[in-house]
């Protein structure tokens, strides 16, 4: 406990997770329990909202991948004008604050508005992903690092990835923001070079009671990623790594041949 670490006027950025309450850390649920005031993002689980006390303001700012019910400087906006009015606030976000979660801007704002603004870490989709999968993202000597990539780009824009640096293997990818972009992941990855069977693994709703998972391969990315709903939180992993899961059904060769006709 540090006591004096949440003063009127204070700003903190809590990582939510990805969804389930329990995987929320000490530190979050004292400063949401503290707060006068919580700006929560879409992506927050409804567990994590319900923590929230009975009557502490809570707004709602409806951050998602491609829509975004508040634009982002609005948001920046509207946690200054809170802090500048003395209050203890609190700004959840989806799992981890500082993995594709705006924080910069927010950050900045704050500071340059002269504010004490905090970061409360917070567990990253893909790690909540691998736990439900029970598998590992690094191997030893097969997968050597982890790369959060986001597959988010402008309107209709294509991805601005390095496709052949993805594709070298001995990594573990997590593609945040990537469900409508598979198509393009798969085709990018494939024509850096790496080998279609690759295994992939794609989750919606991480660690939540609709968590879904499916086990594929590379080259039936684009297929396998359509049977997931087009507004879930979907995370897309890819490696070698990847193939030791427990996910609940595999798409093979044969049934995608089936579902081709
Ligand atoms: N800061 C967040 C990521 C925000 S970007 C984190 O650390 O996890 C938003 C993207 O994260 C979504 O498009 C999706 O790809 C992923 N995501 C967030 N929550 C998720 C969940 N519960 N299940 C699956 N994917 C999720």
């Amino acid at each position: 406990m540090q006591p004096d670490d949440f003063a009127p006027g204070t700003v903190w950025l809590v990582g939510a997770g990805p969804g389930d309450p329990e995987l929320l850390t000490m530190k979050a649920v004292r400063l949401i329990d503290r707060a006068d005031i919580v700006f929560y993002d879409a992506l927050v689980g409804d567990g994590v909202l319900a923590l929230i006390p009975a009557g502490t303001e809570m707004v709602g700012v409806g951050k998602r991948s491609g829509r975004h019910s508040k634009d982002q400087r609005t948001i920046d906006a509207m946690l200054v004008e809170a802090a500048a009015a003395g209050k203890r606030v609190v700004r959840l976000k989806g799992g981890d604050p500082s993995i594709f979660g705006r924080s910069t801007e927010e950050l900045s704002a704050l500071r340059e508005a002269g504010y004490d603004v905090r970061i409360c870490p917070g567990i990253t989709t893909a790690c909540a992903a691998a736990a439900s999968a029970g598998i590992s993202l690094t191997l030893r000597g097969v997968a050597r690092d982890v790369r959060f990539v986001t597959a988010h780009s402008k309107r209709g824009a294509a991805l601005d990835i390095d496709w052949s640096s993805l594709a070298e293997g001995g990594s573990t990818l997590a593609f945040y923001m990537g469900r409508d972009a598979a198509g393009e992941i798969m085709r990018g990855l494939m024509r850096g070079g790496m080998r279609g069977d690759i295994p992939v693994m794609i989750a919606c709703h991480v660690s939540g009671p609709d968590e879904r998972r499916l086990a594929t391969r590379l080259d039936l990315l684009e297929l396998a990623t359509r049977s997931f709903a087009a507004d879930a939180p979907t995370l897309i992993l890819v490696g070698e790594a990847v193939d030791q899961g427990t996910s609940e059904l595999a798409i093979s060769e044969a049934h995608a041949r089936q579902m081709h006709g």
